[in-house]
């Protein structure tokens, strides 16, 4: 090894991994156990006592997740991350170590669907209430903090498509009420944003999208900026609070700078148990290695698409922040120079019926409720995805009865067109 800090792409190879030490196995292991024998009496003592690192049993740690979780630290430039079983266990766990019963956080309005529901519904049962902001109005975040509010959640390129926030001008307003910024990372990767270069405390994936990026496994990642000071701070007593779990230890004292992974690993993940397979990290540690190539390719083909719709006489209009003249381009070239993403919207002239009809006759492009497959995919929020929501917020959330989402894949982009093409006509 040399001096020099690795790139991006080297680090989506090696970060985390070394060759496995009892057999020499170049790849990583996937360590199919559910738990690990301790050295001796004293030994399980000190772990479970949070005095040593090592592994006790899978729902709190396993050493192939262990490899993702240091490769996501490492791409996304945070101090420690955790892995778990979805997405959605990655938002709830952070809430769940920030929030305490009649706390409120606030939220952008545009995200993915099942993240409004989750805001919306189950997390009332906690005693969590969420605020709505507008993504596009900077000055509506300062405006919906109150005295409960304990952090702010945004989505970087926002659901279902072509909306890039303003991180950093959001952070400003988390930063002077001295609040964590959790950003969902999913629709950009790290590969496109870092979110903590702008500001973020926390950062939150769906590694089921681009990071896995073949369609085949679910799981999620929480990676701690280590930005934030929670000593002494009595707002968040799973971090500042002597807890009984560990004899007293206060989590953000001994862990300093990566004491939110932990809180989340040892009070969240322990306790509440969505755990991540060790054979869906695998999964997720092979998709990441070819995560920079693979999203070259996804913004090429997406905004080669995005072009030929701009001028297809069906189209009414194509929100793609990589088009000339679009709404988010400023942003895009600030956030995201690389490219703006491969999920993007459009709207249809014939509205509902004609959406309906768009996913019916389309043959290349998969029907279905996912995103950041090497398939190119299609989805009608407002018949699926987003259906449980009124017809006010279906429109709020970017969802409206005419628009469309397409997720582009890896295929040859020709074919992409060509499939579009004829099911438009
Ligand atoms: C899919 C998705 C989620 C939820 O992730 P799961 O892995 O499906 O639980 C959260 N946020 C965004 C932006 C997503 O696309």
């Amino acid at each position: 090894m040399t001096d020099r800090a690795p790139g991006f792409s080297t680090l989506a190879i090696h970060a985390g991994a070394a060759p496995d030490a009892a057999t020499g196995a170049r790849a990583t292991p996937i360590y199919q156990t559910t738990s690990f024998v301790f050295d001796d009496v004293d030994h399980a003592a000190s772990l479970f006592g949070l005095q040593a690192f090592g592994n006790i049993y899978t729902r709190i740690g396993n050493p192939t997740n262990a490899v993702l979780e240091e490769r996501v630290a490492a791409l996304e430039g945070g101090t420690a991350a955790l892995a778990v079983a979805s997405g959605h266990a990655a938002e709830f766990l952070c809430f769940h170590a920030l929030l305490q019963p009649g706390d409120e956080f606030v939220a952008a309005r545009k995200l993915y669907g099942g993240s409004i529901n989750q805001f919306n519904h189950s997390y009332k049962s906690f005693g969590w209430n969420v605020i709505w902001a507008d993504p596009d109005d900077v000055e509506g975040f300062a405006a919906a903090v109150t005295p409960k509010t304990k952090a702010i959640f945004i989505e970087s390129i926002a659901n279902p498509g072509g909306v890039i926030v303003d991180i950093a001008a959001i952070s400003a307003i988390a930063k002077k009420h001295n609040i964590p910024l959790i950003v969902d990372n999913t629709m950009a990767s790290p590969y496109l944003l870092r979110p903590f270069e702008h500001g973020a405390d926390i950062v939150v994936h769906s590694a089921t999208k681009f990071l896995g990026g073949h369609g085949n496994s679910i799981g999620g990642l929480i990676v701690d900026g280590g930005s934030f000071n929670w000593v002494g701070d009595d707002r968040y007593p799973m971090l500042s609070k002597p807890r009984p779990e560990y004899n007293g230890m206060v989590l953000g004292e001994t862990f300093g700078n990566f004491a939110f992974a932990i809180a989340t690993r040892v009070l969240g993940l322990r306790d509440l148990g969505p755990a991540l397979s060790p054979f869906n990290a695998f999964m997720l540690l092979t998709g990441i290695e070819t995560l920079p190539l693979r999203m070259q390719r996804h913004c090429e083909s997406t905004q080669k698409v995005a072009e030929h719709l701009q001028k297809h006489p069906a189209v009414e209009w194509v929100s793609y922040p990589g088009l000339a003249g679009d709404k988010y381009e400023a942003l895009a070239k600030r956030y995201t120079p690389k490219g703006a993403g491969a999920v993007f919207t459009f709207g249809l002239k014939g509205g509902y019926d004609a959406g309906v009809k768009l996913v019916s006759n389309l043959k290349l492009f998969s029907h279905l409720a996912n995103i950041g497959d090497t398939r190119s995919l299609v989805i009608h929020p407002a018949s699926t995805t987003h259906r449980q929501l009124t017809d006010e917020q279906k429109i709020a959330s970017g969802a409206g009865p005419q628009v469309v989402r397409l997720s582009i894949g890896l295929e040859d982009v020709e074919d992409l067109i060509a499939d579009l093409d004829q099911a438009l006509a």
